[in-house]
Protein backbone atom coordinates (compact mmCIF):
# COMPACT_ATOMS: atom_id res chain seq x y z
CA UNK A 1 0.00 0.00 0.00
CA UNK A 2 1.37 2.89 -1.40
CA UNK A 3 0.76 6.10 1.73
CA UNK A 4 -0.61 9.59 0.77
CA UNK A 5 2.25 12.13 0.41
CA UNK A 6 2.67 14.79 3.25
CA UNK A 7 0.33 17.61 2.19
CA UNK A 8 2.26 20.97 1.73
CA UNK A 9 5.54 18.88 0.57
CA UNK A 10 4.13 17.67 -2.49
CA UNK A 11 4.31 20.79 -4.71
CA UNK A 12 7.94 21.01 -4.37
CA UNK A 13 10.24 18.57 -6.27
CA UNK A 14 12.80 19.49 -4.64
CA UNK A 15 13.53 19.35 -1.20
CA UNK A 16 16.32 22.25 -0.78
CA UNK A 17 15.73 25.39 0.24
CA UNK A 18 18.16 27.98 0.12
CA UNK A 19 18.90 30.73 2.50
CA UNK A 20 22.19 32.47 2.22
CA UNK A 21 22.93 34.62 -0.86
CA UNK A 22 26.73 35.49 0.04
CA UNK A 23 27.83 37.51 -3.22
CA UNK A 24 25.72 41.03 -3.22
CA UNK A 25 26.63 44.76 -4.55
CA UNK A 26 24.73 47.10 -2.21
CA UNK A 27 26.76 49.99 -4.04
CA UNK A 28 26.32 48.69 -7.36
CA UNK A 29 28.91 50.24 -9.58
CA UNK A 30 29.40 52.79 -7.74
CA UNK A 31 30.44 54.70 -4.57
CA UNK A 32 27.15 54.98 -2.39
CA UNK A 33 27.90 55.26 1.19
CA UNK A 34 26.17 52.91 3.42
CA UNK A 35 23.35 54.46 5.10
CA UNK A 36 19.73 52.57 6.12
CA UNK A 37 18.30 54.11 3.36
CA UNK A 38 20.44 51.86 1.20
CA UNK A 39 20.94 48.91 2.73
CA UNK A 40 17.29 48.27 4.33
CA UNK A 41 15.90 47.52 0.78
CA UNK A 42 17.80 44.77 0.58
CA UNK A 43 17.14 43.53 3.69
CA UNK A 44 13.62 43.63 2.94
CA UNK A 45 14.06 41.75 -0.15
CA UNK A 46 15.76 39.08 1.20
CA UNK A 47 13.72 38.73 3.95
CA UNK A 48 10.58 38.56 1.17
CA UNK A 49 12.57 36.08 -0.55
CA UNK A 50 13.15 33.38 2.37
CA UNK A 51 17.03 34.30 2.70
CA UNK A 52 17.85 34.71 6.19
CA UNK A 53 21.41 35.13 5.94
CA UNK A 54 23.06 37.50 3.62
CA UNK A 55 26.73 39.57 2.96
CA UNK A 56 27.67 42.53 1.38
CA UNK A 57 30.39 42.33 -0.87
CA UNK A 58 31.16 45.56 -2.68
CA UNK A 59 33.62 45.83 -5.25
CA UNK A 60 36.80 46.70 -3.53
CA UNK A 61 37.08 49.75 -5.78
CA UNK A 62 34.18 51.19 -3.71
CA UNK A 63 35.68 50.56 -0.22
CA UNK A 64 35.10 53.86 0.76
CA UNK A 65 31.68 53.90 0.87
CA UNK A 66 31.63 50.78 3.56
CA UNK A 67 30.15 51.63 6.43
CA UNK A 68 31.16 49.41 9.88
CA UNK A 69 28.52 51.48 12.18
CA UNK A 70 25.52 51.56 9.30
CA UNK A 71 25.99 47.58 9.08
CA UNK A 72 25.67 47.24 13.00
CA UNK A 73 22.60 49.64 12.75
CA UNK A 74 21.11 47.73 10.54
CA UNK A 75 21.59 44.45 12.51
CA UNK A 76 20.16 46.01 15.38
CA UNK A 77 16.94 46.61 13.27
CA UNK A 78 16.88 43.56 11.70
CA UNK A 79 17.42 40.93 14.44
CA UNK A 80 15.89 37.99 12.63
CA UNK A 81 18.85 38.02 9.84
CA UNK A 82 22.01 36.74 9.46
CA UNK A 83 24.42 40.42 8.12
CA UNK A 84 27.34 39.59 7.43
CA UNK A 85 30.15 42.91 6.30
CA UNK A 86 32.46 41.62 3.64
CA UNK A 87 33.93 43.04 0.40
CA UNK A 88 35.09 41.29 -3.07
CA UNK A 89 38.59 41.72 -3.67
CA UNK A 90 39.49 42.04 -7.12
CA UNK A 91 42.61 41.65 -9.44
CA UNK A 92 42.15 45.40 -10.31
CA UNK A 93 45.73 46.67 -11.38
CA UNK A 94 44.53 50.06 -10.55
CA UNK A 95 42.59 49.93 -7.31
CA UNK A 96 42.89 46.71 -6.07
CA UNK A 97 46.45 47.50 -4.25
CA UNK A 98 44.39 50.30 -2.05
CA UNK A 99 41.57 47.41 -1.81
CA UNK A 100 44.02 45.06 -0.01
CA UNK A 101 45.14 47.48 2.57
CA UNK A 102 42.06 48.34 3.76
CA UNK A 103 41.17 44.90 3.83
CA UNK A 104 44.30 44.43 6.35
CA UNK A 105 43.29 47.22 7.93
CA UNK A 106 39.47 46.04 8.51
CA UNK A 107 40.29 42.43 8.66
CA UNK A 108 38.88 41.71 12.47
CA UNK A 109 35.57 44.00 11.40
CA UNK A 110 35.10 41.99 8.19
CA UNK A 111 33.45 38.44 8.45
CA UNK A 112 33.58 37.34 4.70
CA UNK A 113 36.34 38.10 1.82
CA UNK A 114 35.56 36.96 -2.07
CA UNK A 115 38.75 36.58 -4.10
CA UNK A 116 38.11 37.58 -8.30
CA UNK A 117 39.72 37.43 -11.32
CA UNK A 118 38.29 40.53 -13.67
CA UNK A 119 41.22 41.22 -15.30
CA UNK A 120 43.72 39.46 -17.88
CA UNK A 121 46.40 40.95 -19.83
CA UNK A 122 44.51 44.24 -20.23
CA UNK A 123 44.51 46.49 -17.19
CA UNK A 124 42.30 49.19 -19.38
CA UNK A 125 39.22 46.78 -19.39
CA UNK A 126 37.70 43.70 -17.36
CA UNK A 127 37.40 40.77 -19.81
CA UNK A 128 34.06 40.13 -18.15
CA UNK A 129 32.46 43.72 -19.61
CA UNK A 130 29.54 42.42 -21.92
CA UNK A 131 29.54 41.90 -24.72
CA UNK A 132 33.24 44.72 -25.41
CA UNK A 133 35.43 41.70 -23.24
CA UNK A 134 35.13 38.94 -26.03
CA UNK A 135 37.14 40.95 -27.91
CA UNK A 136 40.68 40.19 -25.47
CA UNK A 137 39.96 36.36 -26.73
CA UNK A 138 39.27 37.14 -30.77
CA UNK A 139 41.64 35.33 -32.32
CA UNK A 140 43.80 33.69 -29.63
CA UNK A 141 44.09 30.52 -28.00
CA UNK A 142 41.57 29.90 -25.40
CA UNK A 143 43.44 27.14 -23.62
CA UNK A 144 46.05 29.78 -22.96
CA UNK A 145 43.62 32.14 -21.88
CA UNK A 146 42.20 29.49 -19.69
CA UNK A 147 45.81 29.09 -17.97
CA UNK A 148 46.48 32.57 -17.95
CA UNK A 149 43.11 33.20 -15.99
CA UNK A 150 43.28 29.92 -13.32
CA UNK A 151 46.70 31.36 -12.78
CA UNK A 152 45.78 34.36 -11.75
CA UNK A 153 42.91 32.64 -9.69
CA UNK A 154 46.01 31.11 -7.96
CA UNK A 155 47.46 34.17 -6.75
CA UNK A 156 44.37 35.46 -5.58
CA UNK A 157 43.83 32.57 -3.34
CA UNK A 158 47.35 33.19 -2.47
CA UNK A 159 46.79 36.54 -0.98
CA UNK A 160 45.53 35.31 2.39
CA UNK A 161 42.79 37.70 2.30
CA UNK A 162 40.33 35.68 0.60
CA UNK A 163 37.77 33.46 2.43
CA UNK A 164 36.53 32.14 -0.67
CA UNK A 165 36.23 32.39 -4.59
CA UNK A 166 33.67 34.01 -6.63
CA UNK A 167 32.59 32.94 -9.84
CA UNK A 168 35.36 30.29 -10.43
CA UNK A 169 35.26 30.13 -14.03
CA UNK A 170 33.88 33.44 -15.28
CA UNK A 171 36.55 32.88 -18.04
CA UNK A 172 33.96 31.05 -19.73
CA UNK A 173 31.61 33.95 -19.45
CA UNK A 174 31.34 34.53 -23.18
CA UNK A 175 30.89 31.23 -23.92
CA UNK A 176 34.48 30.10 -24.91
CA UNK A 177 35.40 26.33 -24.41
CA UNK A 178 38.56 25.17 -23.65
CA UNK A 179 39.74 22.10 -25.74
CA UNK A 180 41.98 20.62 -22.58
CA UNK A 181 40.21 18.47 -20.25
CA UNK A 182 38.94 19.94 -16.61
CA UNK A 183 42.08 18.36 -14.72
CA UNK A 184 44.20 20.27 -17.04
CA UNK A 185 42.65 23.44 -17.04
CA UNK A 186 41.49 23.81 -13.43
CA UNK A 187 42.94 20.73 -11.52
CA UNK A 188 46.07 22.66 -10.01
CA UNK A 189 43.62 25.44 -8.65
CA UNK A 190 41.07 23.22 -7.17
CA UNK A 191 43.67 21.50 -5.10
CA UNK A 192 44.92 24.91 -4.25
CA UNK A 193 41.71 25.87 -3.24
CA UNK A 194 42.02 22.90 -0.86
CA UNK A 195 45.16 23.41 0.74
CA UNK A 196 44.44 27.29 1.28
CA UNK A 197 40.91 25.96 3.33
CA UNK A 198 38.97 28.28 0.96
CA UNK A 199 35.66 27.71 -0.04
CA UNK A 200 33.76 28.20 -3.86
CA UNK A 201 30.55 29.73 -4.31
CA UNK A 202 27.74 28.46 -6.41
CA UNK A 203 27.15 31.81 -8.41
CA UNK A 204 23.73 31.65 -10.36
CA UNK A 205 25.39 34.99 -11.94
CA UNK A 206 26.14 32.77 -15.21
CA UNK A 207 22.90 32.06 -15.76
CA UNK A 208 22.25 35.68 -16.80
CA UNK A 209 25.79 35.55 -19.24
CA UNK A 210 26.16 34.72 -22.61
CA UNK A 211 27.42 30.99 -21.21
CA UNK A 212 23.98 30.89 -19.53
CA UNK A 213 25.20 27.95 -17.07
CA UNK A 214 26.28 27.57 -13.69
CA UNK A 215 29.22 29.52 -12.35
CA UNK A 216 31.50 27.23 -11.81
CA UNK A 217 30.44 24.08 -14.29
CA UNK A 218 29.08 21.12 -12.79
CA UNK A 219 32.73 18.94 -13.96
CA UNK A 220 34.32 21.99 -11.57
CA UNK A 221 31.75 21.31 -8.83
CA UNK A 222 32.29 17.07 -8.76
CA UNK A 223 35.85 17.89 -8.78
CA UNK A 224 36.03 20.32 -5.64
CA UNK A 225 33.38 17.94 -3.95
CA UNK A 226 35.99 15.20 -4.72
CA UNK A 227 38.48 17.57 -2.55
CA UNK A 228 35.54 17.60 -0.13
CA UNK A 229 35.92 21.70 -0.43
CA UNK A 230 32.47 23.80 1.18
CA UNK A 231 30.26 26.11 -0.94
CA UNK A 232 28.55 29.62 -0.97
CA UNK A 233 25.56 30.33 -2.39
CA UNK A 234 25.42 33.42 -4.84
CA UNK A 235 23.54 35.69 -6.77
CA UNK A 236 26.04 38.50 -7.44
CA UNK A 237 23.03 40.79 -6.96
CA UNK A 238 23.66 44.45 -8.10
CA UNK A 239 20.42 45.13 -7.51
CA UNK A 240 18.27 43.83 -4.11
CA UNK A 241 15.55 42.82 -6.78
CA UNK A 242 18.62 40.57 -7.97
CA UNK A 243 18.65 38.73 -4.65
CA UNK A 244 18.79 35.04 -4.76
CA UNK A 245 18.10 35.27 -8.29
CA UNK A 246 17.49 31.62 -9.57
CA UNK A 247 17.88 30.00 -6.48
CA UNK A 248 15.17 27.35 -6.97
CA UNK A 249 16.93 26.66 -9.92
CA UNK A 250 19.70 26.07 -7.97
CA UNK A 251 18.57 24.30 -5.49
CA UNK A 252 17.51 21.95 -7.75
CA UNK A 253 21.22 21.62 -9.69
CA UNK A 254 22.77 20.91 -6.01
CA UNK A 255 20.18 18.34 -5.35
CA UNK A 256 21.49 16.57 -8.46
CA UNK A 257 24.51 17.19 -7.83
CA UNK A 258 24.20 15.46 -4.15
CA UNK A 259 25.22 18.72 -2.11
CA UNK A 260 23.40 18.40 1.28
CA UNK A 261 25.60 21.65 3.02
CA UNK A 262 26.52 24.94 2.51
CA UNK A 263 28.85 27.37 3.97
CA UNK A 264 28.52 30.65 6.00
CA UNK A 265 30.98 33.01 7.39
CA UNK A 266 31.22 34.91 10.94
CA UNK A 267 34.39 37.02 10.91
CA UNK A 268 35.88 34.83 8.63
CA UNK A 269 35.06 31.64 10.72
CA UNK A 270 33.51 29.27 8.18
CA UNK A 271 29.96 27.26 9.68
CA UNK A 272 28.65 23.98 7.40
CA UNK A 273 24.80 24.41 7.50
CA UNK A 274 22.45 21.39 6.18
CA UNK A 275 20.73 22.84 2.54
CA UNK A 276 17.37 21.37 3.97
CA UNK A 277 17.19 22.37 7.51
CA UNK A 278 19.38 25.50 7.57
CA UNK A 279 21.14 23.86 10.80
CA UNK A 280 24.39 22.76 11.91
ZN1 LIG B 1 32.96 39.55 -9.59
ZN1 LIG C 1 30.49 40.65 -7.66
Amino acid sequence: MVSEPTPGLQHSSTPTLLFSDYHTHPQGHRVQPYAQALLQPWIDSARRRGLSDIAFTDHDRYHAGIDFDEIDRLREKNVDLRIRAGIELDNDPTHSAAGRKWIEKHWNKLDFVLGSVHFLERADQMFDSVPDGAGQFAGRSIDTIYADYFRRVREIAATGLVDCLAHLDLVKIHGHRPKAGIETIAGETIDFVKSHNLAIELSTAGWRKPVNELYPSDEIIRLAMQKGIAFTTASDAHSYVQLGENFERLAEKMNSLGIREVCVYERHKRHTRDVMRNCE
